[in-house]
């Protein structure tokens, strides 16, 4: 038993050296803006968020933190402009 956590936790710092081996398939994070809250969601591998600003340009500054913040672990177009 002992001997099988050590192996695990080996895994794990391996696997952790490794980003590239996780990618973050469903989230839900909620981002302080300035002025108030707004929740950030990946489905399906696209970035949206619950602001207006989304709602009307399909791109806003929350999608945007968040994808710079992940970007080793979201798919590489979960935003509308990645990098920008
Ligand atoms: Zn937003």
């Amino acid at each position: 038993m002992q001997s099988s956590l050590h192996g695990m936790i080996d895994k794990a710092h391996r696997y952790a050296e490794q980003p590239e081996r996780v990618q973050v398939a469903r989230l839900e994070a909620v981002v302080r803006g300035d002025n108030s809250d707004h929740t950030v969601t990946l489905t399906e591998g696209r970035l949206s968020c619950d602001c207006d600003h989304y709602q009307h340009e399909r791109l806003c500054a929350h999608v945007l933190t968040v994808e710079r913040l992940l970007k080793a672990f979201i798919p590489a177009n979960a935003a509308p402009f990645p990098g920008s």
